[in-house]
């Protein structure tokens, strides 16, 4: 389970993030889901480590990575992550982008081309492992970035509204790719976005963020049909 408690971040003297508790099961797919600026994106930089909390602790699987004394660096947390700009090396092959991270962990030869085929595989992109990223549509570099983290085979994905930068076409392919990811991988997915639409199409829960609190955490359904506050069912409402 990751598991955070009491979790605060500030900037300037004001809390972006406030008193956050949530737990989240091993293997859920879990949305966090909130309008711009309401700390979605910060919450998600102090799970990977990226980010010290004010207050507040980040537990996985029983360690402790987080709290205000205690700093698991990145690397260490056995997370991945997925952003809206894939940050592919420029002048690296597909394969090599992806092999990367497996290279840097003394990986080589043939468990190294074995990982590498077999993540590529996973995303139907094995027959672009020699293209370089420039020559990938937006769809297809979003894959590798994917591919990229799932070689790894971390416990737990996070992913940073990794559909922003593609057409509404792409978008849904691509919804059905993480769904697919998901369930083959087995790892947890923490998956931010601002988009309702996309929330509860992929997600197995919803957890609201808005001004820094979690305002509800219920299956798309239920949130749906039982919003908790007016806020949130305005929010809902302006679904797309
Ligand atoms: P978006 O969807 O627009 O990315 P978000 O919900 O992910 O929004 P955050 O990026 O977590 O929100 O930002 C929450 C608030 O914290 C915003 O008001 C933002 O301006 C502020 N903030 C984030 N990072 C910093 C920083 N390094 N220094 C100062 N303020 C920051």
């Amino acid at each position: 389970h990751l598991v955070l408690r009491g979790l605060q971040r500030n900037f300037a003297h004001r809390a972006v993030v406030r008193a956050l508790d949530l737990r989240v099961p091993r293997g859920q797919f879990l949305a966090l889901l909130g309008p711009s600026g309401c700390g979605k994106t910060t919450t998600l930089r102090m799970i990977a480590g990226f980010e010290q909390p004010d207050a507040g602790s980040i537990h996985l699987d029983g360690r402790l990575l987080s709290d205000t004394s205690t700093h698991v660096a990145p690397e260490l947390r056995g997370m991945g992550m997925v952003f809206q700009s894939y940050a592919l090396w420029p002048h690296m092959s597909v394969a090599e982008n992806v092999g990367y991270a497996l290279r840097l962990r003394g990986m080589r030869g043939a468990d190294l081309r074995r990982a590498v085929v077999q993540a590529l595989e996973q995303v139907e992109l094995a027959d672009k492992a020699d293209a370089m990223p420039h020559a990938l549509s937006g769809g297809q570099k979003q894959r590798v970035a994917l591919a990229r983290c799932l070689a790894a085979a971390p416990r737990v994905i996070l992913l940073d509204e990794p559909l922003a930068n593609l057409d509404r076409h792409l978008r849904r392919t691509m919804e059905s790719a993480f769904r697919r990811l998901h369930r083959s991988s087995g790892a947890t997915f923490l998956y931010v976005t601002h988009d309702q639409g996309e929330a509860m199409a992929l997600a197995d829960e919803i957890a609201v963020l808005h001004e820094g609190q979690l305002v509800q955490r219920a299956t798309p359904q239920r949130l749906y049909q039982q919003p908790r506050t007016a806020w949130l069912a305005r929010f809902i409402g302006q679904g797309s």
